[in-house]
């Protein structure tokens, strides 16, 4: 289903949206009618960062978003009560593009730094405090959840979720965008797709564009593998685990199953009722490859038992547990892409990339890589 969110904030709760006055909230027509200048597709914090700079320097853009939802891999879940991140965890301070973005252009007083600092843990189980350095920068999170800073961007943007572009035909002027219903959904001169890596490569199989254009294309894009990652979320009452002196823990020596454990409650008071405690669990790259296909419950069980060794207490079953498969959670560092190879072959057709693989799997990164790509698109049309 096609559905436009030009984009109203979830009615459950309301927003202060700073800095806004004065930005259009009127959608172009075109924009309305999909026959804006530039499509981007996915509408993941790169997209969105794109868009916005396309949109400062007068071109009508229109974004199309696979899911129900914006924000990508930088998302938020309500349910049972709890709100958590089963994605990016927060976003790393003291980087200019996302500071600007966090912190001027969509300041709001739901932008929250976690107080507490990041410790590590190695494969025997022994905890140490963290690098003080690192603790030192802050770590940006939203007291509604990271989702939060995606919401704030999409406003007034012309977003169509739920939308899938299959596939891309080349017309020789212009894009033609295809939806899974093999149905034309935009025709325009350019074509930003920010979709991972392998995902980008899928749809450039399926479109059709110059034959030597797609062979390049799917060698470049074809260098970028991605980490799969299994997500948990357990919750137990509060006093099953007392306060931490630390908000996570980390895996220092990439030799434990456990590669990250964060506690949610440490994010803001609007995250987890008083009395229960929520923990985050990510499973290391092998670990979550090898467990894949257990069902739900078989993992939840299992990550339970890794918590008891890893803290050192014989936890009872969570009251509550959800679990997030991510197939292509984070760029492997040693296959980033290079942007001038890519676009070297692709910019001549007016279709460009953004995305993590071409920066790392880091969210501030993403909006950086969103800005880049946007200025490239901008560059070649002057
Ligand atoms: C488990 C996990 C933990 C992480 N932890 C952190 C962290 O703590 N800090 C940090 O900074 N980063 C973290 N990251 C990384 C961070 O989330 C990503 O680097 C960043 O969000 C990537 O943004 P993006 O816009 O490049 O890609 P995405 O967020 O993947 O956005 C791409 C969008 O394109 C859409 N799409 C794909 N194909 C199509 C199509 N054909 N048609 C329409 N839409 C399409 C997708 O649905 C998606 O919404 C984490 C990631 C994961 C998975």
């Amino acid at each position: 289903m096609r559905r436009l969110v030009s984009t109203t904030l979830e009615a459950e709760r309301e927003l202060k949206v700073h800095n806004m006055q004065g930005r259009p909230e009127i959608m172009r027509e075109q924009e309305r009618t999909g026959q804006a200048e530039v499509a981007v597709i996915g509408a993941g914090l790169s997209g969105l960062a794109a868009a916005h700079v396309l949109r400062d320097h007068g071109l009508s853009v229109v974004l199309y978003e696979r899911e129900e939802q914006v924000g990508g891999r930088a998302t938020t879940r309500m349910r049972s009560g709890f709100c958590f991140d089963p994605g990016a965890q927060y976003i790393h301070g003291q980087a200019p593009v996302s500071d600007a973005l966090l912190l001027e252009r969509f300041a709001t007083p739901e932008l929250v730094a976690i107080a507490k600092p990041v410790w590590t843990f190695d494969s025997q189980n022994r905890i140490h405090e963290g690098d003080p350095r690192l603790n030192s920068i802050p770590r940006w999170t939203y007291q509604h959840g990271l989702l939060t800073l995606a919401q704030l961007m999409a406003h007034g943007l012309p977003v169509y979720t739920g939308c899938e572009i299959t596939r891309l035909a080349y017309t020789g002027q212009s894009w033609l965008l295809f939806s899974d219903a093999a149905k034309i959904v935009a025709e325009v001169p350019y074509v930003l797709v920010t979709a991972p890596a392998p995902q980008a490569a899928a749809l450039i199989t399926t479109s059709e564009l110059p034959h030597s254009l797609q062979q390049t294309l799917l060698t470049e894009l074809g260098r970028a593998r991605y980490r799969p990652l299994l997500s948990l979320a357990l919750a137990w009452p509060r006093r099953t685990l007392p306060p931490t002196p630390y908000y996570a823990l980390v895996n220092s020596d990439k030799a434990h199953p456990i590669s990250w454990l964060a506690r949610e409650e440490e994010k803001g008071p609007t995250r987890v009722p008083p009395e229960w405690t929520l923990l985050i669990v990510q499973l290391a790259p092998d670990y979550s490859r090898a467990h894949w296909s257990w069902d739900d419950q078989a993992l939840a069980e299992r990550a339970t038992a890794l918590l008891s060794d890893l803290l050192g207490q014989q936890l009872p079953k969570p009251d509550f547990y959800d679990v997030q498969r991510w197939p292509l959670a984070l760029p492997e560092p040693e296959t980033l892409l290079d942007a001038e190879a890519v676009h070297g072959t692709s910019a001549p057709y007016r279709l460009f990339f953004s995305g993590d693989a071409f920066i790392g799997g880091r969210a501030h990164l993403a909006l950086a890589q969103g800005q880049e790509s946007a200025l490239r698109l901008l560059a070649h049309r002057r």
